[in-house]
């Protein structure tokens, strides 16, 4: 089918806004049509060339949210009809995914970031080019994307999709390093780097968690404010002063867990030196693959864990519902960080994401129907 899509024609050039054809779905696929696609932190270092995958052209997007139109024989979990939002790709074979840790998946890059289906399709076209698609799963910065049913979370109709589109990965991933995998206990100090949409999904879940102290770092100081507003009881301006000093006054020699959100190799190291023995690091931001990270020998000898979290260790399935009633309680308030566009505007949102004027840009569709 014909389709509109935002296409990544090279590093550094704008998106365009193009017209491309979709494959027909196979057999365990479903066509989302999307209503509205969060723009996150890997779509843009995809963009900038800090993350080389998949190849160019492409159509990036994987925070897509929409409505069932077509689905494969094989598709039980959902029908035409149904509001999902989409999530990253798993298997759903190997031992991580029957193990109930499907971000974990022996096969998470080839379905997420090859570009093709497993067995070297293409799912989108443009004249008789194959271009690049399946990104996280989806390519959902498009009005259309095919999707492994599997990887689809069905969601409650009342709520708007714009709002939902975050869940399938920013979000999931700031909350879910907090609650799937540090799981704190109530009162244990916890800090943040980075007060981005994953971040700031943190300090939330941190609340949640009944964390304390709740610490965020940050350059941005209204971002700042937003994470006070969210529940961290300290908000520190990296620009003045020594960060990882100032963590240990607040947390008497070093707090319990650190989530690193901003990708950057300075807040790595910080996050690893200002956490104390028995501790854990979740490192969560989307690194520059070409940067290195430098930490004293002695931060390593505390005997904290250390580990690159991905997805927030998250069952999308469960946990997605899981956020979702958090927020109709008013808990989880995480609606707050969004700002929508259209998709036509897509260049300006990645500015805005960019200069960090915008946290959490949600690109919609609806126009496009218009
Ligand atoms: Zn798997
Ligand atoms: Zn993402």
């Amino acid at each position: 089918m014909r389709i509109v899509a935002a296409v990544a024609n090279g590093a550094g050039v704008p998106f365009a806004i193009e017209s491309v054809e979709l494959a027909a779905p196979q057999r365990d696929e479903v066509v989302v049509r999307i209503e509205a696609t969060g723009l996150c932190h890997t779509d843009l270092s995809v963009c900038d060339g800090s993350i080389p995958v998949p190849k160019f052209p492409c159509v990036l997007g994987h925070e897509g949210a929409g409505i069932v139109v077509e689905r494969g024989t094989h598709v039980t979990n959902v029908a035409e009809g149904d509001h999902v939002v989409i999530s990253f790709s798993a298997c759903g074979d190997c031992a991580p995914c029957q193990a109930g840790r499907p971000a974990s998946c022996d096969r998470f890059f080839s379905l997420n970031f090859s570009g093709r289906r497993t067995d070297g399709t293409s799912t989108l076209y443009r004249g008789d080019e194959a271009i690049n698609g399946c990104f996280l799963g989806q390519s959902s910065f498009a009005t259309h994307a095919l999707v492994r049913g599997r990887d689809v979370v069905p969601v409650p109709r009342d709520l708007p999709l714009h709002v939902l589109a975050p869940l399938g990965c920013g979000v999931q991933t700031g909350a879910g390093a907090v609650l799937n995998y540090l799981r704190p206990q109530p009162g244990a100090s916890l800090v943040v780097f980075g007060a981005g949409a994953v971040g700031l999904s943190a300090v939330l879940a941190a609340r949640i968690a009944q964390c304390s102290p709740i610490i965020i770092v940050d350059f941005n100081s209204n971002r700042l404010g937003l994470g006070t507003e969210f529940g961290a009881t300290h908000a520190l301006n990296a620009s003045e002063g020594p960060v990882v000093k100032r963590i240990r006054e607040l947390t008497t020699g070093g707090v319990r867990f650190a989530v690193e959100a901003s990708g950057s190799p300075t807040a790595v190291a910080s996050a690893i030196e200002c956490c104390r023995g028995s501790g854990a690091v979740a490192l969560l931001g989307a690194p520059d693959f070409r940067a290195s990270v430098t930490v004293p020998m002695r931060a390593l000898s505390t005997g904290a864990t250390i580990r690159w979290v991905m997805e927030g260790d998250s069952v999308p399935q469960t946990f997605i519902p899981q956020l979702i009633d958090l927020y109709r309680s008013g808990a989880f308030p995480f609606d707050r960080m969004i700002r929508c566009y259209d998709l036509t505007q897509i260049n300006q949102a990645a500015a805005d994401c960019r200069s960090g004027a915008t946290i959490k840009a949600v690109l919609s569709m609806a126009h496009m129907r218009a």
